[in-house]
């Protein structure tokens, strides 16, 4: 078996890639999730062979039998992360170590075999190496990386699969917003939840997202954006959003977000942000908040600001939550001053624009 961490990659460029033109118009207007790059990262595991085959090759459709274990088991995870263009005109990713890390541990969570974390950094500086020119200049502007690894056996018993298809595709993103983010109103789901403790909460799988998605279509329904999800044992503890965690800013300027503990996704966002916070000299908790402190205090004036972050969006202002029964409003509905200041902090970071003391950055070129 060869040794999986250093696994040369094999590079079948694209044909026919997207005319100069065509993509630089793409690279106008991109918004989340819709355009795509040329190339993909696809690497093989088996039990025979380990992790095999590592090619970056034209992006396009795969070909699975019907009975691939994945459509029917949902063995599968996916990382998020970004590159963003230097000021230099060269390109970085923020934190890559840390999505090995959270995609190994998803792995083992989700009983699959775990890329090596060196091969994970490799995959994804291939694939933005050979597809540079997608990552935007414009402002706010990131390459948007997928890494995302399934059960590919053809087999219907239940088990963890024997072998598997990793793979890296890339998307570029406009900025989320420009200027910083609206506020967001929250709905708090009663009936649905995320996490429960022993489930999968902490592991970035599909089956998450799949099962929060009936709890996001009744908050579009009450005419809220995101839901807010409570703990599954008393429905009274803040967790997070259905893909972003939660932070409380309080009068005497401490800030607050649950913590950890098998229920809540380890955001990077929200370890970064803890991070700037903590160096910035700011009170920080990580505690348990029930959703009736939450209103009580939004209502007292005590708590003054709450946001949501992630990769995608980075940091959300939440103006409002909304409940069956429950209706408040946070500050004065709209961003809060330290979130502001939180989150361009971050960026300026992320960007190349300010200086990068925890060595978060990691350049590419
Ligand atoms: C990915 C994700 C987050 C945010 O994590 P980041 O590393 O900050 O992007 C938060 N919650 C859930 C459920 C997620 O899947």
């Amino acid at each position: 078996m060869e040794d999986a961490t250093i696994l040369d990659f094999e590079f079948e460029a694209h044909a026919s890639p997207v005319a100069v033109a065509d993509r630089e118009a793409l690279l106008q207007n991109p918004g989340f999730g819709k355009v795509f790059t040329d190339h993909m990262v696809v690497i093989k595991y088996s039990v025979e062979k380990g992790w095999h085959d590592a090619r970056v090759q034209p992006r396009g459709p795969i070909q699975i039998d019907p009975a691939c274990a994945v459509l029917h088991y949902a063995q599968e995870i996916f990382e998020g992360m970004k590159a963003y263009r230097m000021p230099d005109g060269g390109a970085a990713l923020f934190r890559p170590e840390a999505n090995a890390k959270r995609f190994r541990d998803s792995a083992e969570r989700m009983a699959m075999v775990p890329l090596p974390e060196e091969l994970f950094l490799s995959s994804v500086r291939e694939l933005v190496r050979i597809d540079r020119d997608w990552i935007p200049n414009s402002e706010g502007g990131s390459l948007y990386l997928r890494p995302f690894m399934f059960a590919s056996e053809t087999f219907l018993g239940v088990k963890p699969a024997s072998e598997y298809l990793y793979m890296v595709i890339a998307s570029p993103a406009g900025a989320y917003f420009k200027g910083g983010a609206p506020s967001v109103t929250l709905w708090i789901s009663e009936h649905y939840t995320r996490a429960a403790p022993g489930g999968t909460g902490a592991a970035k799988c599909g089956g998450n997202y799949a099962s929060s998605l009936i709890a996001q279509a009744e908050a579009i329904r009450n005419e809220c954006d995101q839901v807010v999800f409570l703990d599954a044992v008393e429905n009274k503890w803040v967790e997070e959003l259905g893909g972003m965690n939660t932070f409380f800013v309080f009068e005497d300027g401490s800030i607050q977000t649950p913590p950890l503990g098998g229920t809540i996704l380890p955001g990077i966002t929200r370890e970064s942000l803890l991070t700037l916070a903590r160096d910035a000299g700011i009170t920080v908790r990580e505690e348990r908040y029930s959703i009736d402190q939450w209103e009580a205090d939004a209502r007292s004036g005590k708590l003054r600001e709450a946001f949501a972050c992630g990769t995608a969006a980075v940091v959300t202002p939440i103006g409002r939550v909304r409940g069956r029964e429950t209706d408040f409003t946070i500050g004065n509905g709209g961003p809060g001053i330290l979130t502001e200041k939180l989150r361009a902090d971050l960026v300026a970071i992320q960007r190349g624009e300010a200086p990068d003391p925890h060595g978060w950055l990691k350049r590419l070129f």
